[in-house]
C-alpha cells in the first residue's frame, strides 16, 4: 500500500482568476524542495499528492512545514479504486493507528467518482457496519467523534486517511511578485524577511556592509541568516552594497545628531536604484515604530521621502519580544545576536534627532556629491547566491 500526501490548497481558493499561477507556483516550489528526495508529484484542481519513499517520510513532512502555500494536508493510504481494496485499506489504517482503548468514530466519504457502485451516503453505512465488525472496541457517534475515517473515492484511485496536519500557511513565494530586503545582522530583518516570504514575495538580500568598521564575520552573519531565510524563500540573491565612503563622507559633512537619518535617506535612496536594476516591486525591511531614534514617525517620513517605491516594513506593529519569539521560531535568533559590528552600529552618534526637519536634511545633503558616491557604489555591487544548504567552504573565499 501507498502512502501519499494529499496537499489542500486552503487560501489559494480565493483567488479565482490567479488559480492556476499559484498552483503552478506552489507545485515548482515544492519540486524545487523535494528535488533530492525521489517523489513524484501530480495535481489537479483541488489537490496534489506527493508520494514518497516511506524511508524518508520524517524529512518529506518536515520539507512541507517549510513551504509556504501549504495550509493543510494530510498523510492518506492510496489504492485502486475497488470496494475490497478500500476495505483492507481501511482496516490497515485502523489497525496501524488506534489502540485497543474505547472510541467513537464516523465515516465522512467524498465520492468524485460517481460511477462508484455506492453514493457517499451508503459509502458511510457499508464502510462504517464494516468497522463495527472488525473492531470491538470502536462506536459510531455521528456528532462528536473520537475519530474521523476520511474516503476519497476517485475514478483510478481511491485515498483513506485520519488525520489533517496544519501547513504554514501563506501564499506561495513568488506568486506575489520580487522585493528587496534590508537584511543587517540584527534580529529584526530576519523576521521581516520570513513575514514577506509568507506573503508570496520572492525576495533578493541586500546588506549594507562598511568594513573595515565592520568586519568580515559580521558579513558571515549575514549570510548565515540568508541561509535561514532561503529555507522558506528559495534561492535568493545577496547584494553586498559598498558603503564606506558614502558613510564615511555622512560623517564628516552631517551635523552629529543627524548623520543616522541622512545614512538611511542613501540607503533608501541605493535601495530604490537596487529595485530598479533586480526589478523589485518593493523594499521591506525591519523597522519597528518607535524602536529607535530612525523610526519615530517623524523620522519615517523623513527618510521615506527619498523614495516612491513602497517601503514594506513587516514588523512595525510588532512588540520587540513577539520578534524574538518569531525569530526564536524560525531559528535565526541565535545567529543574530552574534556580537559583530553593523554599519549602523559602528557610528551611533550620543544623541541622534529624534524628529528631524526635512528641509536641514537635504540643505546637509548639499555639502557633499552623494549622486557621485552612489553611482560608483552601484558599479562595485558583490552578488552572492543563497541557498539553505550552501556549504561554509563555498563562501569562505568570498570572505
Ligand atoms: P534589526 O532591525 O534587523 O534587528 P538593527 O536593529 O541593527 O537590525 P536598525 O538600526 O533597527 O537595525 O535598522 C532598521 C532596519 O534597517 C533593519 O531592520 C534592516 O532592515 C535595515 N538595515 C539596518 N542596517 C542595515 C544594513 N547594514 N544592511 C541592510 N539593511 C540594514
Ligand atoms: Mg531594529
Amino acid at each position: 500500500m501507498n502512502k501519499v500526501i494529499l496537499i489542500k490548497y486552503g487560501e489559494l481558493t480565493t483567488k479565482k482568476s490567479n488559480r492556476k499561477f499559484f498552483i503552478n507556483t506552489l507545485y515548482n516550489n515544492i519540486l524545487k524542495k523535494l528535488k533530492d528526495l525521489d517523489v513524484v508529484i501530480s495535481k489537479d484542481i483541488s489537490r496534489m499528492y506527493i508520494e514518497y519513499d516511506s524511508i524518508n517520510e520524517n524529512l518529506v513532512l518536515k520539507r512541507i512545514g517549510e513551504i509556504f502555500g501549504i495550509h493543510a494536508y494530510e498523510i492518506a493510504y492510496k489504492v485502486e479504486t475497488e470496494k475490497d481494496n478500500i476495505l483492507d485499506t481501511i482496516k490497515e489504517v485502523l489497525s496501524s493507528n488506534i489502540d485497543n482503548n474505547n472510541y467513537t468514530f464516523k465515516v465522512e466519504t467524498k465520492r468524485s467518482y460517481k460511477k462508484f457502485s455506492m453514493d457517499s451516503m451508503e459509502c458511510n453505512h457499508f464502510f462504517g457496519s464494516f468497522i463495527l465488525k472488525n473492531f470491538s472496541n470502536l462506536k459510531v457517534d455521528v456528532h462528536n467523534p473520537n475519530i474521523v475515517v476520511h474516503v476519497e473515492i476517485r475514478e483510478k484511485y481511491s485515498y483513506v486517511y485520519l488525520n489533517e496536519y496544519k501547513g504554514i500557511g501563506g501564499y506561495p513565494v513568488g506568486t506575489l511578485g520580487r522585493g528587496l530586503l534590508m537584511l543587517s545582522g540584527g534580529i529584526d530583518s530576519p523576521v521581516a524577511g520570513y513575514l514577506a516570504l509568507k506573503r508570496g514575495i520572492k525576495l533578493d538580500l541586500v546588506y549594507f556592509e562598511a568594513i573595515p568598521h565592520t568586519s568580515l564575520e559580521a558579513r558571515n552573519k549575514v549570510i548565515e541568516l540568508s541561509k535561514k531565510l532561503s529555507i522558506y524563500g528559495g534561492e535568493m540573491r545577496l547584494i553586498i552594497v559598498p558603503f564606506t565612503k558614502l558613510q564615511e563622507t555622512i560623517y564628516q559633512n552631517v551635523d552629529g545628531n543627524y548623520s543616522i537619518t541622512i545614512m538611511r535617506r542613501m540607503m533608501y535612496r541605493i535601495m530604490e536604484k537596487l529595485a530598479l536594476r533586480f526589478k523589485g516591486l518593493v523594499i521591506i525591511n525591519g523597522e519597528s515604530i518607535g524602536q529607535v531614534a530612525s523610526q519615530t514617525l517623524t523620522s519615517m517620513n523623513v527618510i521615506n521621502s527619498v523614495t516612491n517605491i513602497p517601503v514594506i516594513r513587516p514588523v512595525a506593529c510588532f512588540d520587540k519580544l513577539e520578534i524574538i519569539e518569531l525569530s526564536k521560531k524560525i531559528d535565526t535568533y541565535d545567529i543574530s545576536i552574534l556580537p559583530y559590528e553593523d554599519c549602523c552600529t559602528v557610528f551611533v552618534p550620543r544623541h541622534p534627532v529624534i524628529n528631524p526637519v526635512l528641509s536641514e536634511c537635504i540643505k546637509m545633503e548639499s555639502r557633499f556629491d552623494y549622486e557621485a558616491l552612489i553611482d560608483e557604489i552601484m558599479q562595485n555591487l558583490n552578488i552572492i547566491k543563497i541557498n539553505e544548504d550552501m556549504d561554509k567552504d563555498k563562501y569562505s573565499d568570498l570572505l
